[in-house]
């Protein structure tokens, strides 16, 4: 068991697109409702709840009957805020069921570097937490672009480690497409072994990381070992795990072994 998990009290999740969708780019309803109710759950048991959420750019290519993630930035950026509406329709609706209120909080990069801006996040998220609600956090995908050095965070792995950071998280929970960090590509391996625990993230430990994996998803394990690494520099613990089942979100925030946990 890891008794430092289960003594967290504030916990961010992260949940990437390639978790939230079929196979076919389409949302998939069943994970989304089961997360609803599982982050209420932990809600309602005394737990503070983050949401970072993927899938703005996915729901609106499901909108607008594409398959292929633009490469155009205008029609990227167009193409976000299209799906970030339908996200939050349908968190709000999933949520709803359950009486849990929730809030959006959309951001860039430059939020994080100005003292100001930064104090104010800081102070809305406290809020939001004091009053119960379960925020959900993505990137402002549309004014946030590559072009513009410094104001965007690129992945939402990165993006919810810097939160983790900025509400003072004790653990942050990465959901993905693969258990977590294996000894090597078990897509290419069959011996590769899943790694339960890391102490340190040394140069090796992040030469285990092969490119990005999924379909929709802009991350890979790279982006979690990074986000890992900036989680633990400001002493926040994180696990990357599958987001297959949705439930299994109990388990890991109960301190079970499952997935990759980086120790703070
Ligand atoms: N912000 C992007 C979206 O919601 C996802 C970024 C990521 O996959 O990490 O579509």
């Amino acid at each position: 068991m890891r008794s430092t998990i289960e003594a967290a009290k504030r916990i961010v999740v992260k949940i990437g697109t390639s978790s939230l969708t079929h196979e076919n780019g389409k949302v998939d309803l069943d994970k989304m409702e089961k997360l609803a109710r599982v982050l209420t759950d932990l809600n309602n048991s005394g737990k503070e709840i983050i949401l970072v959420s993927s899938g703005a750019i996915g729901a609106g290519m499901q909108r607008i009957g594409r398959n292929k993630r633009p490469e155009d930035l205008p029609l990227r950026q167009a193409t976000a805020a299209i799906g970030q509406a339908i996200l939050m329709k349908m968190y709000q609706k999933f949520f709803d069921e359950y009486n849990q209120v929730i809030a959006q909080i959309l951001l860039t990069k430059d939020v994080m570097e100005d003292s100001i801006k930064k104090n104010n996040a800081k102070n809305t998220f406290e809020t939001l937490m004091e009053l119960g609600v379960i925020p959900i956090i993505n990137e402002n995908d549309c004014i946030s672009t590559a072009q513009i050095e410094g104001y965007r965070f690129g992945d939402n792995d990165t993006l919810s480690a810097t939160v983790a950071e900025l509400v003072g998280a004790d653990l942050l929970v990465l959901l993905t497409d693969i258990d977590g960090l294996y000894t090597s590509n078990p897509k290419e391996n069959s011996e590769a072994v899943l790694i339960q625990e890391i102490d340190e993230i040394t140069p090796e430990v992040k030469s285990l990381a092969g490119g990005a994996g999924s379909r929709l998803g802009t991350g890979g394990m790279i982006t979690k070992i990074l986000a890992a690494e900036i989680a633990k520099a400001c002493g926040t613990q994180t696990v990357v795990a599958s987001g297959e089942h949705i439930e299994v979100l109990r388990d890991i925030v109960r301190g079970e072994a499952i997935g990759t946990w980086f120790k703070a």
